[in-house]
């Protein structure tokens, strides 16, 4: 084990070593275009991409491999499917339903449409970072074509009642979209039995390559396409497919499809290790995210008394994050905290801890005692001189 420690997996991961290996040739031997029609070439690295796509459908349980659309990754996914959605789908209303914890691919997607007139109301989630299913049922109007709730929260790893959403959707008739960027690979996912119709993935998130993501979108689901070209992806989506981003994308969902059991049940342990030895040693130390529905590698933490910034100046051996947005003028805290209820103070001395497959016990042990040290130290400081540190460090 040599410092610095990565913990910060809800932010990206490194690529597993076999994922890579299967990535490979298709940099150089096997260079193709999965686009051109005419020769070995293209053949080949089509025959590729159709191998990825069985195995990114096998993950979420799409019946058919051509609902899976690849993309550059979840940011995209989430575009494309709803304002692909919204646009081709005027006919059926104008009126979206998404939730205040949502990443800002979905948030920022949303306020565009609302400045082409769309309507979108935003839910309330309850402490533990839960949007009801009741709450969903009584926003849908019969304007209402979309509901888009994530799977799992990027900042407190709670998972979504999607079932019980999936049902009500179903009930109404209205469109599901699910952002599974945090989900994927870490919890079952099951597009038919969940009712959903539309769902982003990314490929970093579970140990692939960066750059690459798909959407899932159900068929006979009706999308405008965001990018016009070539026509790849049935049309949805121009642009030369990235054959060996694809291709790891593909081998890191099956490893995922084998592995996740286990995988869960170890990192789970090591996540709740990390939380005990953390709170033996220091007092006033405050959960965020559900207590037992959420990611089995999220652990996020508010340190009263010791901002999150101050505790990463001082804490440079050990990769964790805030969720804290530096704007110019200020360091706002996470909007997904304060949706939830979490005071500002609180909200500004919370870490997101990100444990996952290549996270090792050693490690967490470390990390823990690091913590421990740090936030003591940070604690014994003054306002000002916490502040002054994050200044030095002059990360916004
Ligand atoms: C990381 C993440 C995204 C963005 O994914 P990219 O592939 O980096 O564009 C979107 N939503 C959630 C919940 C994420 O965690």
């Amino acid at each position: 084990m040599k410092p610095p420690i990565y913990l910060d997996y809800h932010a990206t991961t490194p690529a597993d070593p076999r994922v890579v290996e299967a990535m490979l040739p298709f940099f150089s031997e096997q260079f193709g275009n999965a686009a051109s029609r005419a020769h070995a070439f293209g053949w080949r690295a089509a025959e590729a991409v159709d191998a990825a796509r069985a195995q990114v459908a096998a993950l979420v349980g799409a019946r058919l491999p051509e609902e899976i659309v690849f993309t550059s990754g979840a940011t995209e996914s989430n575009n494309l499917a709803l304002k692909g959605a919204a646009l081709a789908n005027r006919d059926r209303g104008d009126h979206i339903i998404t939730v205040a914890t949502e990443h800002r691919a979905v948030l920022d997607a949303c306020k565009r449409l609302e400045q082409d007139g769309f309507r979108v109301t935003l839910l309330l989630v309850d402490k533990h970072g839960v949007v009801s299913s009741d709450t969903v049922r009584a926003a849908i109007t019969d304007r209402t074509f979309l509901v888009s709730v994530m799977a799992a929260n990027n900042e407190v790893g709670t998972l979504a009642p999607l079932m019980e959403i999936g049902r009500v959707t179903r009930e109404r008739g209205v469109l599901l979209h699910t952002d599974a960027a945090q989900a994927a690979g870490k919890v079952p996912l099951d597009v038919e039995a969940l009712g959903v119709d539309l769902l982003s993935l990314t490929a970093h998130k579970l140990c692939g390559p960066k750059g690459v993501g798909a959407l899932y979108v159900r068929r006979g689901v009706k999308l405008l396409p965001q990018m016009d070209g070539g026509g790849h992806e049935s049309g949805l989506r121009s642009g030369t497919l990235n054959v060996p981003g694809i291709v790891g994308f593909g081998r890191a969902c099956e490893i995922c499809r084998q592995e996740m059991a286990a995988e869960t049940e170890r990192v789970g342990q090591l996540r709740d290790r990390l939380h005990a030895k953390i709170t033996e040693s220091l007092e006033n130390v405050f959960l965020n995210g559900h207590p037992t529905e959420r990611l089995a590698g999220n652990l996020n933490l508010s340190f009263a008394g010791a901002t999150a910034e101050a505790v990463m100046a001082t804490m440079k051996d050990v990769a964790v994050s805030s969720a804290s947005a530096c704007t110019t003028a200020a360091v706002e805290p996470s909007h997904v905290l304060r949706a939830m209820g979490v005071k500002r103070s609180l909200a500004h001395c919370s870490i997101r801890f990100g444990l996952g497959r290549f996270t090792t016990e050693e490690e967490v042990d470390y990390a823990a005692r690091r913590v421990v040290e740090t936030v003591r130290e940070v604690r014994a400081m003054p306002p000002m001189e916490q502040l002054a540190l994050v200044a030095a460090r002059d990360r916004c």
